[in-house]
């Protein structure tokens, strides 16, 4: 086995056991009380009634609404670019379906921030993970190394092309497309576009290893897609 997928299977395994801990602590400890703050907050508004699927697809659009911002806001201000290793997960020169979890370690507790925050608020349940799993397929498509696109799908959803415009080099390419999973936002927001890339990462090289896991507290020499005050 390489160092590299050593690294790869104790990260993942990390991940299941923080998942299961936090999962057995929600449900022992928070979901009683957070089901009486929603009462007293009349925050009880979830549809449960709606089939699962129509609740899935609530939740996908809704997470993604907000992932949107944090994204956005990811590349708009240094301090945010920093706080989430975002560049670490730009660094790729080559995209796969596997780049849609490359990303810094501490960037994880900004892309589970959407879905826990609309399910502390909501109590959504089932369709919540359901979500989940519909967005991780969803991104590990959109970062596959292959030429999709799809006209009446990708008027909601995101697609290859679209998101590895996203991943372009060029800083002002960059700077579109920043639903990962559903483009409708980007549509709604002014930030979509439609264009070809030449050249996905940050700058002119691959950064190692060791320069992407630093990058929340320096930027690699050559990067020009972080937000400027970022840049060496
Ligand atoms: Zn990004």
């Amino acid at each position: 086995m390489t160092e590299k997928a050593g690294v790869v299977l104790i990260v993942v395994f990390a991940f299941l056991i923080a998942g299961a801990a936090a999962t057995a602590f929600y449900e022992t400890y928070l979901t009683e009380p957070l089901e009486s703050l929603r009462d007293s907050l009349n925050l009880d508004v979830w549809p449960h009634h709606w089939p699962l699927l129509a609740q899935v697809f609530l939740m996908f659009f809704a997470s993604e609404f907000i992932w949107y911002w944090l994204h956005r806001a990811e590349h708009r201000w240094s301090v945010a670019w920093r706080l989430s290793g975002h560049g670490a997960h730009h660094a790729f020169k080559k995209l796969n379906a596997i780049n849609a979890g490359a990303n810094h370690p501490v960037e994880y507790l900004w892309l589970v921030l959407p879905s826990i925050f609309i399910e502390l608020l909501f109590g959504v349940g089932a369709a919540a993970s359901g979500a989940v799993l519909l967005t991780v397929a969803q991104t590990a498509i959109v970062h596959s190394n292959l030429r999709l696109n799809a006209r009446v799908m990708g008027f909601l959803f995101t697609t290859n092309a679209w998101h590895i415009r996203h991943h372009s080099a060029d800083r002002e390419e960059s700077n579109t497309n920043y639903g990962c999973a559903a483009i409708i936002w980007d549509r709604v927001f002014g930030t979509f576009c439609d264009g070809a890339v030449r050249e996905a990462g940050i700058g002119f090289r691959e950064p190692s290893t060791m320069e992407k896991f630093l990058m929340p507290v320096r930027e690699p020499q050559g990067s020009v897609v972080a937000p400027v005050s970022n840049r060496v």
